[in-house]
Parts: C-alpha cells; sequence; structure tokens
C-alpha cells in the first residue's frame, strides 16, 4: 500500500515537473497549488457599469448581454484585493472606465491566470483581463485588443539573498507561474543555468515559497515584482529587465468581436481624455 502511494506520488511529480508552462487543464497535476483559488473562482463582482439610459440604448441595439470577464486573482497593480476586500487595480478600472464609455454590462469573475485562460478556450468566459502579454503563440488561439501597457519579465530573490545572477541558480529551485511568460522565460533558460522550475496556480504562493526559503527566485512580470517590492515585500531584482510583451485584452479568436472593438474603442476614449493616466497614476507613482 505505501509503495503503491509512492509510485503514485512520483508519477505525480514527474507528472509536475513534465508539464510546461501552459495554462493547466482540468487534470493537470501540480506539485504546488493553492486551494485559495477555489473561494477566489468563485468570487464574482457585479458591476453595474451601464446607466439605464445605456442599457436601454444597448437593449436597442440588440445588446443586453452581460460579458464574463475573467482576471487574475493576485498581480498587483493590475488586480488584487485592496484593504476593503474589494478587486481592484489598473486593469479593472480600466474595464469599469471602458465598460461605462462604451455601456456594456460585465460580470468579473476572478478567477486565476491559468483558469481564466482555460475558461476562456472552453467558453466559460468572454473575455480574459488579466495583465495578459500578447504573444505570437496566443495570438494563435486569442484574439487581442490594442496594447495598453508595456512589460517585461523579472527575476526577484530575497532582500538578503546572494544570488545576483542566472550563473548563481545552479542546482537550485525557482518559483514560476502556470502558464504565464514569466514561466516560459525560466524554462528557456532552465537547463542552459541547471535549475528546476517549481510551478505555482497563482503570485501570492509563489512569493511566499520564495520568502520561505523553498525558491531561491522567482520569474514574474517586472512591473508587478516592483510594485511588491514598492509595497514591502523583501525582494530585490537584481537584475535587468528582460524583453516581454505588452498587455491586452483577450477573447477567443473570431469570437466576442463585437467587445473586442467596444473595448479598443474605449480604450482610445480614455486614452484621449486622460482617464487612461489618471488610473495609471492611482496605482503607479511616477
Ligand atoms: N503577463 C504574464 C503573461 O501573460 C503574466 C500574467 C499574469 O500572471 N496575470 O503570461
Amino acid at each position: 500500500m505505501k509503495r503503491k502511494m509512492m509510485a503514485l506520488t512520483m508519477a505525480v511529480l514527474m507528472a509536475a515537473s513534465l508539464s510546461a508552462c501552459k495554462g493547466s487543464s482540468a487534470n493537470d497535476t501540480t506539485t504546488a497549488t493553492t486551494t485559495a483559488d477555489t473561494t477566489a473562482a468563485e468570487k464574482t463582482e457585479d458591476t453595474t457599469a451601464a446607466e439605464s439610459s445605456e442599457v436601454a440604448e444597448s437593449e436597442a441595439n440588440g445588446a443586453d448581454k452581460v460579458y464574463k470577464i475573467a482576471t487574475d486573482t493576485t498581480f498587483a497593480p493590475f488586480e488584487f484585493e485592496n484593504d476593503k476586500g474589494e478587486m481592484v487595480g489598473i486593469d479593472l478600472d480600466l474595464l469599469k472606465a471602458i465598460a461605462e464609455d462604451q455601456g456594456f454590462e460585465y460580470e468579473l469573475v476572478v478567477a486565476g491566470f491559468s483558469a481564466a485562460t482555460t475558461g476562456l478556450e472552453a467558453g466559460e468566459y468572454d473575455a480574459v483581463i488579466a495583465g495578459m502579454s500578447i504573444t505570437d503563440a496566443r495570438k494563435e488561439k486569442y484574439d487581442f485588443s490594442e496594447p495598453y501597457y508595456d512589460s517585461g519579465v523579472g527575476m526577484a530573490v530575497n532582500a538578503d539573498s546572494d544570488i545576483a545572477s542566472y550563473e548563481d541558480l545552479n542546482g537550485k529551485t525557482v518559483a514560476a507561474k502556470i502558464g504565464t511568460e514569466g514561466c516560459t522565460f525560466a524554462e528557456s533558460i532552465a537547463d542552459q543555468y541547471g535549475f528546476t522550475i517549481m510551478q505555482f496556480e497563482d503570485s501570492s504562493s509563489m512569493y511566499q515559497d520564495v520568502l520561505a526559503g523553498n525558491s531561491v527566485a522567482c520569474f514574474e512580470d517586472y512591473p508587478v515584482l516592483g510594485y511588491e517590492i514598492s509595497r514591502g515585500t523583501a525582494f530585490k531584482m537584481p537584475l535587468e529587465m528582460e524583453h516581454g510583451n505588452s498587455y491586452g485584452f483577450a477573447v477567443l479568436k473570431g469570437q466576442n468581436t463585437e467587445l473586442l472593438e467596444m473595448f479598443d474603442a474605449g480604450l482610445k476614449n480614455m486614452k484621449d481624455s486622460g482617464k487612461y493616466d489618471e488610473i495609471l497614476n492611482t496605482y503607479i507613482s511616477k
């Protein structure tokens, strides 16, 4: 019995280490998932963006749909829970302002990053806004809005860590989040520098693993790590930002075209009116 359990554990671990940085599917197994997402995934926020007059207007257009839009759990300053327990952030404020401008209604689903993309592919969600990088590989599956924020990948280590280069990662374990550009980048250099990647479902458990000293570093979007550090997380970034892609709002390829068009039109209006800068300045001090 014990041996059977061992074998099973080994199989699970192997499956986990073999799984590339792809989004998880229902039967994906990972070495480190958190259950926190389960509650987060079920938490939805109703956003009555459209005023009644706008509702009447959109109904007249036959567009009385409430779009289901999925986001990440912890990805500050793009989406995160504030002290009052509300989901806020650049992505969410931008989405709200765009929906008000364009007169569409949506329900926000706080799903987690890989769950958001998996759900989009399964038709559970109409769109994803989650600091999602516009990559060539993703463009084969999704249609993206115009880019709304430039980003890249960074490596964070504990503030008192001696790790100062990728060479220092030799023989060590690093943390990355499933399905992300940070994870894909870590994977692209793992063999060269001889480190192992431990994958996490969400950023907060990934950070905890580094803070606890299990992983010696984590790979995550540079501005997000910068924001964590500015909020007092005891990390530092010994290296420059690696090239990454800009963020876009995503729908499934060829679907929800009208939503994508409204997002782009609203984004342009937000940029023209100064609302876009106002939202950014709420979270990122210049
Ligand atoms: N920008 C990264 C990506 O698209 C990470 C997104 C996230 O973790 N929410 O892969």
